[in-house]
């Protein structure tokens, strides 16, 4: 293809610094593409009309060699603060919302020259696998429209995948960059917990979010990474590490082959119930793919992290997420109901029509588990559980370099099929969410197929390791090429 749209971020980029190509035309192509695109799939819930007049400003000033993502259009999830752009992370109570302030990931990439063309469709705050959580429609699968982008960051898996933008910032809490990324054959980074600061990411489960890039390559998020990330005493979590740099992206490129590594397979992932067989196939064919490009492949075990994950993880993140969505009370900011008649019916009213079912199930919930009596039970359990799932990843870690495993049990499904059993789609969760719990990094990248749809794997790193399983996903995407799966 031909298209200025359908070049990878680090060749526009090039592009556009050598002068070959002005901001003002990459930004218009992306703009004409959302247009033809967006009515089949509805990745955006905003779109920036200031984008053009942006890209006309860079055009004025020229290229500048110091911004590493110069006049490049990009997306953000919407869970992410943007000054002057509504906000609403999926959700009615946000309707409104319009922050005056950047979250720190965005800042980066403006201060980088990226041009924010729009905000991305998710489910309300980011709970949710299939991006029908949130409240202003779902997101259709660029590969299969009547299928789900996974979630909750589908908004910014289709956006990058029907090429609507170069990169799309998403969230991660159980999973959310990861899975959407493998849904729609896309890559997605999941960066070690506290590697990119949360200020101005809408929270969910604090102890688990992080944000990262989806990009169509992994050299993509190789430089979306190295933008985003670095230490910010806005947020208490953030690493005080310095940022990676542009040496990050040259190490990626520079790899040419896995001999010397050694790729740890986790046993119970393989062997779990309910992985689909054409998963499980592409799966293997991707594990002798990376013994064939030299790396040393051996088993590993991690017992907690199959049986006990996702268990854990809902009880940690539904704890969390009532604990942080207890600011949206109808009077501080956000959609306030017309109908109360005094202080209590405020609240109410105000929570019940401004959130949808899921969050109120995962308030509730949250709530519950936290309470006096039911404390020790669920939510300390929990706590002592996910440190047993740590200590797994960390000993499994000690005998390989990184490891390889399934994103999701299963391609993406049908819109609709599964939205009203929460439980099903909570077990969709088995392979991604003890990562969070773990506060390790993790690369979707995609691998082969399912009949029309793809089939993603994620390589696992060690803690602040992400420029290994970069170098990994890099030499397999490198050899793997277009997998040539349908697209809009
Ligand atoms: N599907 C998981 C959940 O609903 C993960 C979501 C996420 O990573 N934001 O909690």
């Amino acid at each position: 293809m031909s298209e200025l749209y359908a070049a990878s971020l680090v060749d526009i980029r090039d592009r556009l610094a050598s002068g070959q190509v002005r901001a003002e035309e990459v930004t218009r192509a992306c703009l004409d593409r959302i247009e033809a695109t967006e009515p089949a799939i509805h990745a955006l819930l905003a779109v920036r009309p200031e984008a053009l007049d942006e890209a006309r400003a860079l055009d004025a000033q020229g290229p500048d060699p110091s911004k590493p993502l110069w006049g490049v259009p990009v997306t953000v999830k919407d869970a992410l603060a943007t000054a002057g752009t509504r906000t609403t992370a999926g959700s009615r109570i946000l309707e409104n919302f319009v922050p005056f302030y950047d979250a720190f990931a965005v800042e980066k990439l403006r201060a980088a020259g990226a041009i924010i063309l729009g905000k991305n469709n998710m489910d309300e705050f980011a709970m949710g696998s299939s991006t029908e959580n949130s409240a202003y429609g779902p997101t259709h699968n660029p590969r299969d429209i009547q299928a789900i982008p996974g979630g909750s960051s589908g908004g910014s898996a289709a956006s990058v995948t029907a090429m609507q933008c170069f990169a799309s910032l998403g969230t991660d809490t159980g999973g959310s960059i990861r899975q959407p990324a493998a849904m729609c054959g896309c890559v997605g980074l999941k960066p070690t917990y506290g590697a990119v600061s949360r200020y101005g990411l809408l929270a969910y489960g604090s102890s688990l979010d992080q944000i990262g890039p989806l990009t169509r390559t992994v050299e993509d998020a190789a430089l979306v990474f190295s933008v985003i990330a670095g230490h910010d005493p806005r947020d208490a979590t953030s690493a005080p590490r310095t940022a990676p740099g542009p040496e990050l992206l040259a190490g990626v490129q520079q790899s040419r082959h896995l001999a010397g590594m050694t790729i740890g397979i986790p046993e119970e992932f393989m062997a779990a119930e309910g992985l689909d067989p054409a998963v499980a196939e592409a799966c293997a064919r991707a594990q002798n793919l990376a013994r064939g490009l030299g790396a040393k492949l051996v088993s590993v075990s991690l017992p907690h992290a199959t049986r006990h994950a996702i268990a854990a993880y809902y009880i940690v993140a539904m704890a969390e997420a009532s604990s942080n969505l207890a600011r949206y009370d109808g009077v501080r900011f956000g959609y306030r109901s017309d109908k109360a008649k005094n202080l209590e019916e405020l609240y109410t009213f105000s929570r019940t029509e401004g959130f949808g079912h899921e969050v109120q199930r995962r308030i509730l919930l949250g709530a519950y588990v936290l309470s006096a009596g039911y404390y020790d039970a669920y939510y300390r359990k929990a706590a002592e559980v996910r440190r047993l799932i740590r200590q797994d990843y960390l000993k499994a870690l000690e005998q390989c370099d990184a490891m390889l495993a399934p994103v999701s049990p299963v391609p993406a499904w049908k819109l609709g099929s599964i939205i009203d059993d929460p439980l099903k789609m909570y077990l969709m969760d088995i392979y991604t969410v003890s990562l969070n719990l773990a506060g390790l990094p993790g690369l979707s990248l995609p691998v082969g197929r399912a009949g029309s749809l793809p089939v993603g794997m994620q390589i696992i790193g060690r803690e602040f390791d992400e420029a290994t399983i970069l170098k990994i996903g890099h030499v397999m995407q490198t050899v793997l090429g277009d997998l040539e799966l349908p697209c809009i």
